[in-house]
């Protein structure tokens, strides 16, 4: 097991952890298999999508704000009851297929942190499986 800290910088923060992921994967040498990208925490979470241009992570920045506003008829009393709700929505976890040794990720996708409710420090956990 691999772990990635990443120290987020605003309240909101899309960070590409693709690199990071792919030189876990790289160091296991082996061919074919699995990788799992786990975030531990309650208010960030995982998804893959464009990291080509960044205004689709704007956008989805955008949307998800649209959707799921900052603040609404919420009862958590922490108030960050949003951040729980766009990370329960998007999803903790992600399965990359590795082939060849790589992560076999479409030419224009990236693995992103999200983190909802920064600053801070947040943990990804990466479990590499390898196939027979
Ligand atoms: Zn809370």
């Amino acid at each position: 097991m691999a772990v990635i800290r990443v120290r987020t910088t605003k309240h909101t923060s899309f960070v590409n952890i693709t690199n990071q992921v792919r030189e876990i994967v790289k160091g296991y040498g082996i061919k074919s298999g699995l990788c799992l990208v786990y975030v531990p925490h309650t208010t960030a979470c995982v998804f893959i999508n464009e990291g080509a241009d960044p205004e689709v992570i704007r956008d989805i920045a955008y949307a998800v704000e649209k959707l799921i506003p900052w603040r609404d008829d919420y009862a958590h009393s922490e108030g960050n009851s949003a951040a729980h709700i766009r990370s329960a929505l998007i999803g903790n976890s992600r399965i990359v297929p590795i082939e060849n040794g790589d992560l076999a990720l479409g030419t224009w996708e990236a693995i992103f942190l999200a983190d909802f409710d920064g600053p801070r420090e947040r943990k990804v956990i990466v479990r590499v499986l390898k196939e027979d």
